[in-house]
């Protein structure tokens, strides 16, 4: 059975990364989307709320499921018995952080392997952290988001505005 792991912080979850996560699912048995918790990034979204997003997102999606984790991601991918991370690359300026990453986890782990999917072009510009720019402005967010997800980046996003 091919467990694979598809980490990121997913704040929030865009229509670019569920393209990743669909494709994956075709591709793998099992699918778990790990949600990172202790990044060095202050999330917009709560884990709590992060990995609720992507549980409504993927329930269509039998072979896919949602976990936060903590603490290193070679670790989680054990604890899940998974053997393959999943990362998207969207643009060369993606590929060198990866690099390093896929490099640095395969020493730490030598049984894991890294693969790539490049975006589905329709995506390829899609960033979270875009997306929560467009919406500290009040832009229309319907090319980037799941639109229950617009809803949910709108409100918090407005929120914000309001303590301004
Ligand atoms: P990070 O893990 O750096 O916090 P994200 O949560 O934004 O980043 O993304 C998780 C993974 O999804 C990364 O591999 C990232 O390159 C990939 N990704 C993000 N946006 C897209 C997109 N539009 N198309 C394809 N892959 C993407």
């Amino acid at each position: 059975m091919t467990v694979a792991v598809y980490p990121g912080s997913f704040d929030p979850v865009t229509l670019g990364h569920m393209d990743i996560i669909e494709r994956t699912a075709r591709m793998m048995d099992h699918v778990v989307v790990g949600v990172l918790q202790n990044s060095s990034k202050t999330p917009l979204f709560s884990v709590e709320e992060r990995v609720e997003m992507l549980k409504k997102g993927t329930s269509f999606l039998d072979n896919v499921e949602i976990r936060a984790f903590n603490g290193l991601l070679v670790d989680f991918v054990h604890d899940c018995g998974a053997n393959v991370i999943v990362r998207g690359l969207r643009a060369i300026t993606d590929f060198e952080y990866e690099l390093q990453m896929a490099h640095t986890n395969r020493v730490m782990a030598p049984d894991i392997d890294t693969i790539f999917l490049t975006t589905n072009l329709n995506y390829s510009y899609v960033s979270s952290t875009i997306v929560k720019e467009i919406a500290s402005f009040d832009g229309n967010l319907e090319a980037f988001l799941h639109p229950d997800i617009a809803d949910m980046v709108k409100r918090k996003a407005r929120k914000g505005i309001d303590r301004k």
